[in-house]
C-alpha cells in the first residue's frame, strides 16, 4: 500500500510531467500557494496601474505561473507578454500581507521563458544587441567616440527632430532617448587599484565600478571613492572586475549571469576587504543575490555566499559606520532636495532610511517627499528599452510627482532612474539637477558649492 509521502511524491511527479515549464527550477508551487489572492498588491503594481489588466498584476502572473506549472496554460506569446510586462520592481513583495516571495517566482520564470519560448526575430536581435553590449565595458568603450561625435556634431538633434527613428525603430529610439551626455574622459579607467584612507584607517573596502556606471557616470564612482576615503576607508578597486550581472539576471539570461558573477567573485578573491561597496541600486540587489544565481555551481556556491554577505550599498554602509568627515553647506541658503527611491534599494534591499539620514546630515538640506515614492519610474534595467510605452507613462507620472514637491534638486541613487527622470524632465521642458547622494556628500565634504 502506498504511504502518504510516496503518494505526495507521485503527485509531484505527475504535476511536473504535465508542466509546461521544464524541470530546472520552475516557479515553486509552495510559494505560489502562499498567495491568497487578496489583491492588496494590485494598486502598488506599476504595470497593473498602467495596463489595467489582471494578468499584468502580481496576482494575475501568479495565477499564470500556477496554470503553466499544472499544464493548464502554455508558455506562448499570449502568456509570455504578461511576464515581460513585469518591471521586476518588487513593490508587490513590499506590499503583500501574506509574505508571498514574488521575487523568487519571477526570477524562476524568466530563465524558463528564455529556454523554452522562441521570441520573434526582431525581439531576438534587440536582446542580442543589449546582452552582448551593455554588460561588457570594453565593448561599450569602443562605441564611445562614435556616440561622442553623434552628440558633438548635432546629429542627435537632427535625428530627434525628424522623428524618423521613432517611426521606423521605436525601441531603438527608446534606447537613444536615454543616451547620457558622453564624456571622453570615461575612455580609460583612471582610478588606482588601492586608494589610502584619509586620516586613521577604519576599514578596508572594495568598490564595484559597474559597466554602464563606469563609462557614463564615472563622476559618481569618483565621488563614492572620495567619500569613503574621507571617512577612513582604504579603497580597493580590482582591475579585473566587470559587470555585476544585473542586466542578464533580470532578463533570465541565466548562463551569462552566472559567468559574469563568477568573474566578479574571482576579481575580489584575496583582497581581504571588510565590505564590497556598490553605489547603483539595481547592481547592489543582484550582487546580494549571487548565492541564488550560483546555487547549482558546487565550485562557487560557498564563495558566492561569502561574497554576497560582504556586499553593501554605499549609503547603507556609510549610515552603518557613521560619517566622520566634516560636512559643509552646499549653498548659502536652505536647499530643498527630493530623494527618489530606486526600487531595487527600497523594495529589493529595504534601504530607504539610510540615504535620507545621510542627506539630512548635510547642513542646510531640507528633504521633501513625493507622492507615490514607492512606485517605479519605469526605468527597471532595460525595461524602458523593451517596453517603452509602459515605461513612458511611469516616467511621466514620476516626474510630475517629483516636480510637485517644489524641490530644487533630485537625489537619485541609480543610474537608470536618473536617465529615465532626465528624459521625462526634458520632455516636459523642465530643468532640474539630478545628482547621486554620493556626489552631494562629496561636494559637502569638499566644501564645493552648487551652482545656481
Ligand atoms: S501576492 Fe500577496 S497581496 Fe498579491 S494577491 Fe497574492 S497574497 Fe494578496
Ligand atoms: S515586480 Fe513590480 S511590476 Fe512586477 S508584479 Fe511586482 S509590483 Fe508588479
Amino acid at each position: 500500500m502506498q504511504n502518504l509521502e510516496s503518494l505526495a511524491i507521485n503527485q509531484d511527479k505527475s504535476t511536473a510531467a504535465l508542466s509546461n515549464f521544464d524541470a530546472k527550477h520552475p516557479p515553486d508551487p509552495k510559494i505560489i500557494d502562499t498567495c491568497v489572492h487578496c489583491g492588496f498588491c494590485l494598486s502598488t503594481c506599476p504595470s497593473y496601474r498602467v495596463i489595467g489588466k489582471e494578468m499584468d498584476s502580481p496576482r494575475g502572473r501568479i495565477y499564470l505561473m500556477d496554470a503553466i506549472n499544472k499544464g493548464e496554460a502554455a508558455l506562448n506569446s499570449a502568456t509570455v507578454q504578461h511576464f515581460d510586462s513585469c518591471l521586476g520592481c518588487l513593490a508587490c513583495v513590499s506590499t503583500c500581507p501574506s509574505g508571498v516571495q514574488y521575487d523568487k517566482l519571477i526570477s524562476a520564470t524568466r530563465p524558463q521563458i528564455e529556454r523554452n519560448y522562441k521570441r520573434s526575430i526582431g525581439e531576438r536581435m534587440l536582446r542580442f544587441m543589449i546582452f552582448n553590449l551593455f554588460p561588457y565595458p570594453n565593448r561599450l568603450r569602443i562605441l564611445l567616440p562614435f556616440l561622442y561625435l553623434y552628440q558633438k556634431l548635432n546629429i542627435q538633434k537632427t535625428v530627434r527632430a525628424t522623428g524618423l527613428l521613432q517611426k521606423l525603430f521605436p525601441r531603438l529610439a527608446a534606447m537613444e532617448s536615454i543616451l547620457p551626455q558622453v564624456n571622453l574622459n570615461c575612455l580609460w579607467d583612471n582610478m588606482p587599484e588601492v586608494i589610502p584612507a584619509q586620516g586613521e584607517k577604519r576599514y578596508r573596502v572594495g568598490v564595484i565600478l559597474g559597466c554602464v556606471q563606469r563609462l557614463f557616470f564615472s563622476p559618481v564612482n569618483e565621488a563614492t571613492v572620495r567619500v569613503l576615503t574621507a571617512n577612513g576607508c582604504e579603497v580597493v578597486i580590482p582591475k579585473s572586475q566587470g559587470c555585476c550581472a544585473a542586466l542578464p539576471a533580470h532578463q533570465g539570461q541565466e548562463k551569462q549571469a552566472q559567468a559574469i558573477a563568477r568573474q566578479m567573485i574571482d576579481s575580489f578573491e584575496g583582497t581581504n576587504v571588510d565590505a564590497i561597496i556598490i553605489n547603483a541600486a539595481g547592481c547592489g540587489h543582484t550582487l546580494k543575490e549571487y548565492s541564488h544565481i550560483l546555487q547549482d555551481d558546487s565550485n562557487y556556491r560557498e564563495k558566492a555566499k561569502k561574497f554576497a554577505s560582504l556586499v553593501k550599498d554605499a549609503q547603507e554602509f556609510l549610515a552603518q559606520i557613521g560619517l566622520t568627515a566634516k560636512l559643509y553647506p552646499l549653498t548659502d541658503r536652505e536647499l530643498t532636495i527630493v530623494y527618489q527611491d530606486a526600487c531595487h534599494l527600497l523594495h529589493g534591499q529595504k534601504i530607504s532610511l539610510q540615504p535620507r539620514q545621510l542627506l539630512r546630515q548635510i547642513p542646510g538640506v531640507k528633504l521633501r517627499e513625493p507622492i507615490d515614492a514607492a512606485l517605479c519610474c519605469g526605468s527597471a534595467g532595460v525595461y524602458n528599452m523593451l517596453q517603452p510605452e509602459v515605461a513612458d507613462e511611469l516616467g511621466k507620472q514620476k516626474v510630475e510627482n517629483l516636480l510637485n514637491t517644489g524641490a530644487e534638486l533630485i537625489a537619485s541613487p541609480n543610474p537608470g532612474c536618473s536617465l529615465q527622470i532626465k528624459k521625462h524632465l526634458q520632455m516636459k521642458g523642465k530643468i532640474l539637477p539630478i545628482m547621486h547622494p554620493m556626489e552631494l556628500l562629496d561636494f559637502s565634504i569638499r566644501g564645493v558649492k552648487l551652482q545656481k
